[in-house]
């Protein structure tokens, strides 16, 4: 969204002392940018919290008949097949998916009136009576989120994972009771609509460059991450990844709300945090120190897996759970699908499902996971990153590459003089590429770096197409 964060300030709609923050969604007019999953929950439940709502739309009807079907049933106005400034008139704010651009007319238009717009995870957490436990990063969110909610669930405490992972937050936020936890994934676009979003404990993972495309500069993506903590008081919790430099620096450069600090670290002490000692994760709260039982065995692969688990374990140790509460969950988390996922092991190699990593920091972590070589599949829709950051984790640890899609030329010249490389315009061609190069004892590892939209719906979908390769090819090796 274009609303730069001060002109958002400026244009809130002022909340009185004492009102209700529903009272900012009741009987006002409002209007929802985009049917899409999390712009039709957030008209549900603007509507359930007695606003007047409309969703307008660019696609055709055709193409949204169920969302449709679903605002008729609460009386919710739409507009479909493009968006008419007209839907602004009368309106108190507008309230934006994360896929709409900033250029969007609607949006250019609630600016020029002076309309305050919004993230659906801001109006969410206006209804929402539980405190909020709340994940954000260039990489990890997912797995730390899910992570986070494995603990509370095996800990016996109430609590709904969501936002950016699963469900979105306006699914479940007027449900949530004030015992509870709503344990959300954060992402820049939501960050970007917020206004008093205020999370009991947040977390910064890490920041790598992604999504540079729309978000200009490394610069305006740090800040808009660090939003996180901004109205985060006192009593609150930031926790940070110490042994992340950029998130280190912007920290001590930066005015970064009232929130006391906590740390985490794969590479040594932290005060207060939670650090992976070599063996297993210690903690150090500022008021009780020890290990967290079970940690020295956790399923996920890799250092970055390690980290995750460290920052769930803060916020976890942050909202007062015991070190023996968050034992179990801890141990027993299995990974997140596409996310370094080992499908199978099919003639002596392993593959690695890790279709998730869409930029070449992920592709880093993945590559330092596994001791045996690997055949990595890379390529797809490139997002404007530079994937010269990999050749020295590639040459040591790569047989080779295959490459394909949209990418696959920019991956060439920029990794092609240094790794051995095939290039296939298809991507099932380019994963006969890799099970041809790759000798029994390998890994296969599917990292493409890259988004997924030159030939699949999304990452989901090109990692079931991997796996379904996977088992055709095991079932081409059986009947041999
Ligand atoms: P996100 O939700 O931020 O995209 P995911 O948990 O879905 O993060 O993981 C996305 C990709 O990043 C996967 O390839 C995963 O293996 C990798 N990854 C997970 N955690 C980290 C981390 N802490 N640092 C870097 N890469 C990570």
């Amino acid at each position: 969204m274009a609303i730069a964060a001060e002109d958002n300030r400026r244009a809130t709609v002022p909340t009185p002392a004492g009102m209700m923050t529903t009272d900012r969604i009741k009987e006002r007019s409002i209007l929802v940018i985009g049917m899409a999953r999390s712009g039709i929950a957030t008209a549900l439940m603007m509507a359930d919290a007695g606003a007047r709502v409309t969703v307008s739309e660019m696609k055709p009807e055709a193409e949204v008949s169920a969302a449709i079907e679903q605002l008729k049933a609460k009386n919710i106005g739409f507009e479909v097949g493009g968006h008419t400034l007209g839907s602004l008139e009368n309106v108190d704010f507008v309230v934006t998916s994360p896929g709409v651009p900033p250029s969007n007319i609607l949006l250019t238009g609630a600016k020029e009136r002076g309309l305050p717009a919004y993230s659906e995870l801001e109006v969410a957490s206006w209804v929402c009576q539980s405190p909020i436990l709340a994940v954000t990063g260039s990489n990890g969110k997912t797995t730390t989120t899910a992570w986070t909610g494995w603990i509370y669930k095996h800990a016996g405490r109430h609590a709904q994972v969501g936002g950016n992972i699963g469900r979105a937050f306006s699914e479940f936020a007027a449900g949530m009771q004030k015992e509870q936890r709503a344990i959300l994934e954060v992402s820049t676009f939501q960050l970007e609509g917020i206004d008093q979003f205020r999370p009991k404990v947040a977390v910064l993972l890490n920041l790598s460059p992604d999504h540079l495309d729309r978000h200009g500069s490394m610069d305006e993506y740090t800040r808009l991450k660090f939003r996180i903590f901004e109205n985060q008081t006192e009593s609150d919790i930031a926790v940070l990844n110490a042994d992340d430099e950029a998130v280190v620096a912007w920290d001590q450069d930066h005015d970064n709300g009232r929130a006391q600090h906590w740390w985490f670290s794969i590479a040594g002490p932290v005060s207060p945090g939670v650090w992976w000692d070599g063996e297993s994760l210690s903690y150090d709260t500022g008021k009780a120190k020890g290990q967290i039982p079970g940690s020295n065995q956790l399923i996920p692969p890799g250092a970055h897996n390690r980290a995750n688990a460290a920052a769930a374990v803060a916020v976890a140790l942050a909202d007062g759970l015991t070190p023996s509460e968050i034992a179990t969950g801890l141990q027993k988390f299995p990974g997140v699908e596409h996310r370094l996922e080992r499908v199978a092991v099919v003639a002596g190699i392993t593959f690695v499902n890790d279709s998730k990593a869409t930029n070449p920091d992920a592709v880093a972590k993945a590559l330092v996971s596994f001791d045996q070589p690997l055949v990595v599949i890379m390529g797809g829709l490139d997002k404007g990153t530079d994937f010269g950051v990999l050749v020295p984790a590639l040459k040591e640890r790569a047989r080779a590459l295959a490459l394909t899609g949209r990418a696959a030329r920019k991956l060439e010249v920029e990794l092609g003089a240094e790794v051995p490389y095939r290039s296939a315009a298809r991507f099932e061609n380019a994963f006969e590429i890799a099970v041809e190069i790759a000798q029994p004892g390998d890994v296969v590892l599917l990292s493409p770096g890259c988004a997924s939209f030159d030939q699949f719906d999304n990452y989901e979908h090109r990692g079931q197409v991997f796996k379904q390769l996977v088992k055709d090819f095991a079932q081409r090796k059986e009947s041999e």
